[in-house]
């Protein structure tokens, strides 16, 4: 039918061999086995009991994940930078300061989104290879007098992790909202949303969750609510959270259609929180800071050097490792991928040239995978080294 209009003739699509490496970056990580089986699943549809079931599984395992006793909980449907936007666009009017603690490339996207959304940007740093103390945000709060703070828990461009102590009850005493990154510390490293305080909280779930990328869990305080509630601003129509609660249910009175979420994305979701919420947190903690410190230990032996100096600095999920003087880090990886099918990213952004980034976690946060990491990049460098 119609063939007669065709200009465009139908392209060869063929499948391509293809081994897959161990994914050991700072994410895409590996899926568990059950997150692989969950995206078969049939697909739901809305308006049916299991869908609305699946997302009620959700809202109970992110509360967990996030720690949070908050109602305002959801999942966007997109990849982290859906967290992110959706984040700032509810919570920061046009016009209004958005002060950014800044140590690494997840900030620098925080200040472009802030910016065009029209929201004034104000940035405090410190050098990428460390992490802010108090003293610091307080100055900057007191000075700036912001709608909020952003800042990035664990920063996967310079392998650091923020402590969070005390920033959320800095930030209410000088009127700010606290905006947090925890797209590749959550799951991995322990995270406690009430006790901090943190006001707007965004992950990701191809990272320590160990799912696929493509749908981005977010959690707001009440303080935020209360913002949400009350302001004046229209947030875009997608990422609008007061339209995106009334989908999710988040209040128990409302089933409405705002867009169509993915069925396999909701299935992979649930089975990652499944996987969290039947090992518990505080193992699943212990698992990936052990297993990374094996892998620090090992690092140590074959003579790597880490990029953040600080041990109590160190993400555990992600460790950035500085190579010899002259060792070209591209080279590295590729020659990693080659000769061992184990991907490592090289550094991204203020990293990049400057360190190697190493994701040991979520269903890779093992011993096995950790030595097999280590012993892998020793061979590598000894090739490298070989060829100068
Ligand atoms: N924040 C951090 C800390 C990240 O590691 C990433 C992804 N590497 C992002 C934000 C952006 O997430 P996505 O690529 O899923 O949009």
């Amino acid at each position: 039918m119609h063939s007669d209009k065709i200009r465009v003739s139908a392209p060869k699509i063929q499948n391509r061999q293809f081994v897959k490496p161990l994914l050991c970056g700072p994410g895409p990580c590996d899926y568990w086995p059950s997150v692989a089986e969950a995206v078969a699943n049939p697909i739901i549809t809305p308006n049916c009991d299991e869908f609305y079931h699946v997302l009620d599984d959700i809202r109970a395992g992110l509360q967990y994940v996030f720690q949070t006793q908050s109602k305002l909980v959801l999942a966007m449907s997109g990849a982290g930078h859906a967290g992110m936007e959706a984040v700032i666009n509810n919570l920061v009017a046009p016009g209004e300061t958005l002060l950014i603690a800044a140590r690494g490339i997840w900030d620098q996207r925080a200040e472009i989104i802030a910016k065009r959304l029209g929201i004034k940007v104000e940035v405090t740093r410190v050098p990428m290879n460390t992490t802010f103390n108090l003293e610091q945000i307080e100055t900057e709060l007191k000075r700036l007098r912001p709608a909020a703070l952003f800042i990035t828990h664990g920063d996967s461009s310079t392998g650091t992790v923020q402590k969070m102590d005390g920033l959320g009850q800095l930030c209410h005493k000088y009127g700010a909202l606290l905006l947090v990154d925890t797209v590749v510390s959550l799951c991995g490293h322990p995270f406690f949303m009430d006790e901090y305080e943190a006001d707007g909280v965004f992950s990701s779930t191809q990272k320590a969750f160990s799912g696929p990328a493509g749908i981005s869990p977010v959690a707001f305080s009440t303080r935020a609510e209360e913002k949400i509630n009350n302001r004046k601003h229209e947030p875009s129509f997608y990422f609008d959270v007061k339209l995106l609660a009334k989908q999710w249910n988040c209040y128990g009175d409302t089933r409405i259609y705002h867009h169509t979420m993915s069925p396999p994305m909701l299935w992979a979701l649930r089975a990652c929180l499944q996987e969290i919420s039947n090992t518990t947190l505080p193992v699943v903690w212990a698992r990936n800071a052990a297993s990374t410190a094996h892998f620090h230990k090992r690092l140590q032996e074959h003579g790597f050097e880490f990029f953040v100096p600080k041990p109590e600095e160190r993400l555990t999920t992600v460790t950035t490792v500085a190579l010899p003087k002259g060792v070209d880090y591209l080279k590295f990886t590729a020659v990693l991928r080659e000769k061992h099918n184990i991907l490592i990213l090289e550094g991204r952004g203020p990293t990049e040239g400057k360190a190697l980034r190493v994701g040991i976690m979520g269903v890779n946060a093992r011993i096995e995978v950790a030595d097999t990491v280590a012993d892998a990049m020793a061979d590598t460098l000894k090739t490298m080294l070989s060829l100068y």
